[in-house]
């Protein structure tokens, strides 16, 4: 995410693993874990990290986006986000699917619960290859991403530990909506077969093996 400030620089921020962005009243957060502390006049924005992956940056911007950020595709929710072009993007890669949607040159935003969970709804394998798909199929998942990550905003997210809150310091809910990821030898709530597990590019995908077929 990033802050454009009134000098037409920006303020690029990383959450990486377990950075927290926490707007509070001053004093209030006396977590140990406290990097940064931004007196906003009224209120503070803390930035809270555990594990210390997390960053700010001050930097350029280059027609609206952080010097850092140039190579990032646009994600789902952006104005120009455009499906038929990123779906194109995407069946020009021979990786599987899953690896793609993970790809943040090629589509942004969507991390591994969001991607299985596209994956779930449009019925596509995770280890096929993008190279091969329709492309109605690349769309239908795209869209797919697009629609789960909104219903989950609604919910506040999926918060899988403590370390995912809004910020008010709050956990999302979205865990209990999910229909693919983390719920092997559960039933698909679409077919009731087991959901499985497979390893994908290095990432746990979870997938029905029964309804997940194109
Ligand atoms: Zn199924």
């Amino acid at each position: 995410m990033w802050f454009t400030l009134s000098d037409g620089n920006a303020l690029l921020i990383h959450l990486r693993m377990s950075g927290q962005m926490l707007v509070a009243e001053h004093g209030e957060v006396t977590s140990p874990h406290l990097r940064i502390r931004a007196d906003m006049g009224d209120v503070e924005l803390d930035f809270v990290d555990q594990r210390t992956f997390g960053f700010w940056q001050y930097t350029q911007l280059i027609d609206g986006v952080p010097q850092p950020a140039m190579h990032i595709a646009p994600d789902p929710f952006e104005s120009d986000f455009d499906v038929r072009e990123t779906a194109r993007a995407m069946r020009r890669r021979r990786s599987p699917l899953k690896s793609v949607l993970l790809n943040q040159e090629v589509v942004s935003g969507i991390g591994s619960i969001y991607a299985d969970e596209a994956m779930w709804a449009a019925r596509l394998k995770p280890w096929r290859s993008a190279k091969t798909m329709r492309q109605r199929d690349a769309e239908a998942v795209l869209d797919a991403s697009r629609e789960v990550m909104a219903r989950s905003l609604e919910q506040g997210g999926t918060s899988f530990d403590a370390l995912y809150v809004n910020v008010n310091g709050a956990s999302g809910y979205f865990s209990r909506s999910l229909n693919a990821y983390g719920q092997a030898g559960k039933p698909c709530a679409r077919c009731g077969s087991p959901i499985k597990r497979v390893v994908v590019g290095g990432r746990s995908s979870y997938f029905c093996p029964t309804c997940q077929v194109l």
